[in-house]
């Protein structure tokens, strides 16, 4: 009865003090005060694009940062959350690639990106209709299912009942492929899957994803095959960005869809225009080659919209995420 009433305040009202919790008693919250931490770390960063799109940067306790950001549609509020500081992939378009994987986010960490985000709306308590986060993502900083553990133990707390009370159908993972936790994800974690593919022969995709080297296409599209709970109603999302001259041929797009059919995959394609940021080896595909691609995968029947930048001009949008943001105080943050 007590974990309901502290779930309740924590994750219903959003208070961020033992002494706030009027159903508790006063000894108790001494007790809880002496032992647990509920206030939120700071947010040393916070900018508003053009297009609605706002990006945080989170300051943990130790120093360490790392950034989500929230992106508002019509009929849908997409909040992408951090699962490590930095990254070990090394992909070659990827800017987090380029900064050194520093450490594991905890499973506390991961939650609180989701509870600064519903500060910052006003999202307390729970709305029970109209909730402007509908869905979050792990698609921002770091490698999910190398953090299992505490994406594992942040998830069950976001599918909760008495937590975030978020439908696992609106949690979404993205991982580059470690193909030997693909299973115990579907089955512990069970969310939505999306896999950064980005390219369709292991000689590309080498060097694009380097983990490729380690579990190539083959093995990665057998594991998607098995994914537990993927059918054609829950599909498994591809990533694929769009480089010029790199993986954006009609070539690449029928081998794409070749692919799908060849693994029997309920799948449909994201194509992601490539995000460029300080320094990138690559460039994004021209605008009508990013149609035709995806319109020879509608033809044969996989789904594949265009997904639209967003948060560009604040280096919100895939890939741009770095823990080094220009800084700027809490106090004028609320003014913004
Ligand atoms: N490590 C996980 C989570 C990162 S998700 C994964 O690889 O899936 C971030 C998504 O943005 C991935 O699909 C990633 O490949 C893509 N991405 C990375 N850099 C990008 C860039 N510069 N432009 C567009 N998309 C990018």
């Amino acid at each position: 009865m007590r974990t309901s009433q502290v779930w309740n305040w924590i994750y219903h009202r959003g208070v961020t003090e033992f002494s706030a919790m009027a159903n508790i008693s006063k000894s108790l919250q001494k007790q809880l005060e002496a032992n647990f931490i509920i206030s939120r770390p700071d947010v040393t960063s916070y900018q508003i694009s053009e297009d609605g799109t706002r990006k945080y940067l989170v300051r943990f306790r130790d120093g360490n940062e790392a950034e989500s950001v929230f992106i508002p549609d019509e009929d849908r509020g997409t909040l992408c959350i951090s699962s490590q500081v930095g990254c070990t992939l090394n992909c070659r378009f990827c800017y987090t690639g380029t900064q050194r994987l520093v450490r594991n986010l905890s499973a506390n960490e991961i939650v609180s990106q989701i509870m600064i985000a519903r500060d910052d709306l006003g999202e307390w308590p729970t709305p029970t209709d109209g909730r402007k986060i509908t869905n979050i993502v792990l698609m921002g900083m770091g490698e999910p299912l190398y953090n299992f553990e505490n994406v594992k133990k942040a998830v069950l707390i976001l599918r909760d009942p008495e937590g975030i009370q978020m439908s696992r159908r609106r949690i979404t993972l993205s991982t580059a492929g470690v193909v030997p936790l693909m299973e115990r994800a579907g089955r512990e974690i069970g969310v939505n899957l999306a896999v950064s593919l980005h390219a369709v022969t292991d000689e590309v995709r080498d060097k694009l994803v380097p983990i490729n080297r380690k579990y190539p296409i083959h093995e990665l599209l057998s594991a998607c095959r098995d994914y537990p709970g993927a059918h054609n109603a829950r599909r498994i999302t591809f990533e694929y960005i769009m480089l010029k001259d790199i993986n954006d041929s009609d070539a690449d797009a029928k081998k794409l869809v070749g692919l799908i059919h060849k693994y029997e995959l309920p799948a449909k394609v994201n194509l992601i225009p490539f995000n460029p940021w300080p320094g990138a080896p690559y460039e994004c595909s021209d605008w009508e080659r990013i149609e035709k691609f995806s319109s020879l995968i509608f033809k044969s029947g996989v789904s594949a919209p265009i997904r639209m930048p967003r948060g560009r001009d604040i280096m919100a949008a895939c890939g741009q995420l770095k823990s080094a943001s220009i800084k700027i105080k809490a106090s004028e943050r609320k003014k913004l």
